[in-house]
């Protein structure tokens, strides 16, 4: 069986960046994600903000022209409120394009990739943990021969103790494991503890000097020949399955969005944000358009139990007459899906695995916006993951707590809140109204133009990792 430090489940951006910092500290991953294709399926605008881009590293080609203007209508669509920021606040990026070279970069660092596999289920063994840890030296300890009992008992398990923690037999032999994924050698306890912090060895060692041979147990998928893996994380989205199987938290309150695409005469407009504040399409979020000049985004997002008609036909109804939408110059494309809105849940990790992005409801809970928190997640969660299997001490695990950031959304939460109580025209023209105001044309610059849309979750990390990565 194959074996490994970390299997992600989910090649969104918060799995494959996870993926690939976790690669980068020498630990031998595995993504699988249910989707044949990276570029089908995509659930997002794509919209990333000014933040993002100031701190991590996507590339211009991938994005289009900055947007600057934001227009808040209400119902009536009459006098919208204009904002224009002296900064490029928005980008619209090419979603297929960006998953590729998240894939490209999580496999440059050494992570596998295996698309078509759904996750199924997950065995713990009897301790759900990594088993023991390595000396600084690499040699395993006891380890290995826990390590064997952490798996004894499940079917087709083949224990290999003589292997665990040998640097000759560690490493990406290129010889195919059970998915079909060359270059992960399915040698069990093939993740030897050399390398990594303990400074040994590099990524073809495998392990970060780390607790070696065991996992924290069996993952079964459809599709593809269980593996056994240290740790899961869950980047499996809103709905995730991982939760569930590792007795996690898991997103209750969900919006539902949908969006049409489809491209635009370019330089035709000026680049603009329009968002509608209408229960009737969009109760408890907004109707909106982006066009940056190349493409027109037009969708809706609410919640499902106030979309009576459902989204599909609130998404035509709007997009028949939203405001700022020009002639498509070609074919349309859809998207949609949920967009956990209850803030970030509060166990959000356990000695079998971890959640990030939708998964652990990493989402602003006003705006909506998931891109930014899925890659401060990452980093948080490889940071923690990497220093729990490296010492197999549970006490790593505590700094990725989802009680202690939730204290940080008071605020997010409020104004969601208020944002769902505007359920008739009439509270959504006086809430545009009051927006028109000085004071609310202040407040709404902030939401919109401000850094703050989801917090640092690890302010001494983002110090030391430094502006781009
Ligand atoms: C319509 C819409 C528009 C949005 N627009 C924006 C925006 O413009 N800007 C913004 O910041 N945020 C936006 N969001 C939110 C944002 O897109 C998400 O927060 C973000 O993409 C989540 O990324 P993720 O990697 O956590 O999850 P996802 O991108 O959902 O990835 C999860 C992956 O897990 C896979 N998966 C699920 N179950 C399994 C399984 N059992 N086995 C294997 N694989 C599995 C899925 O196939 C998927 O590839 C939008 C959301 C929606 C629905």
């Amino acid at each position: 069986m194959l074996t490994v430090d970390v299997l992600v489940v989910g090649a969104g951006l918060a799995g494959l960046h996870t993926a690939r910092l976790l690669a980068e500290r020498h630990l031998r991953v595995l993504v699988v994600d249910r989707r044949r294709s990276l570029s089908s399926g995509v659930r997002t605008t794509g919209i990333f903000v000014r933040r993002t881009l100031d701190d991590f590293d996507l590339p211009d080609a991938l994005l289009g022209p900055g947007v600057r203007d934001v227009l808040l209508y209400p119902p009536s669509r009459r006098r919208p409120v204009h904002l224009t920021s002296d900064r490029d606040e928005y980008r619209v990026a090419d979603m297929p394009a960006v998953y590729d070279h998240a894939r490209r970069c999580a496999e440059a660092a050494g992570a596998q990739v295996h698309l078509g596999v759904r996750f199924a289920g997950f065995s713990a063994g009897p301790a759900g943990r990594p088993s023991g840890v390595t000396g600084p030296s690499g040699v395993t300890g006891p380890s290995g021969v826990a390590g064997l009992s952490g798996v004894s008992g499940l079917p087709g398990v083949a224990g290999l103790p003589g292997v665990a923690g040998l640097p000759g037999v560690a490493g990406r032999s290129g010889v195919a494991g059970p998915l079909g994924v060359s270059g992960l050698s399915g040698v069990a306890g093939a993740s030897a503890g050399v390398g990594g912090r303990s400074g040994v060895a590099g990524p073809s060692a495998g392990a970060v000097g780390a607790a070696a041979g065991v996992g924290a147990g069996v993952v079964r998928f459809d599709g593809a020949e269980p593996v056994r893996a240290r740790f899961v994380v869950g980047a499996d989205g809103a709905r995730s399955t991982v939760a569930r199987a590792l007795g996690l938290d898991t997103n209750r309150r969900l919006l539902v969005g949908a969006e049409v695409i489809h491209p635009t005469a370019s330089g035709a407009t000026v680049p603009a944000f329009h968002c509608v504040i209408d229960p009737r399409i969009a109760p408890g979020y907004l109707g909106w358009v982006i066009d940056d000049g190349r493409h027109a985004h037009i969708g809706v997002a609410g919640y499902p139990s106030a979309m009576r008609t459902g989204v599909r036909h609130l998404l035509d109804t709007f997009a028949a007459d939203a405001p700022g939408v020009t002639d498509p110059t070609g074919p349309g494309e859809r998207r949609g899906g949920p967009i956990p809105v209850g803030g970030v849940l509060r166990q959000l990790a356990c000695p079998a695995g971890l959640l990030v992005g939708d998964a652990a409801g990493a989402v602003s809970p006003l705006t909506a916006g998931g891109l930014d928190p899925c890659l401060r997640m990452s980093e948080l969660a490889a940071e923690v993951t990497a220093e729990y299997l490296r010492t197999g001490d549970d006490h790593a695990l505590r700094a990725y707590d989802g009680a202690a950031l939730r204290s940080r959304f008071r605020g997010r939460l409020a104004l969601r809140r208020l944002l769902a109580g505007i359920t008739s025209p009439a509270a959504a023209e006086a809430a545009v109204a009051l927006l028109r105001t000085a004071a609310g044309r202040s407040a709404a610059s902030k939401i919109l133009f401000g850094d703050r849309s989801f917090p640092d979750v690890h302010p001494t990390l983002t110090a030391s990792a430094g502006p781009r990565r």
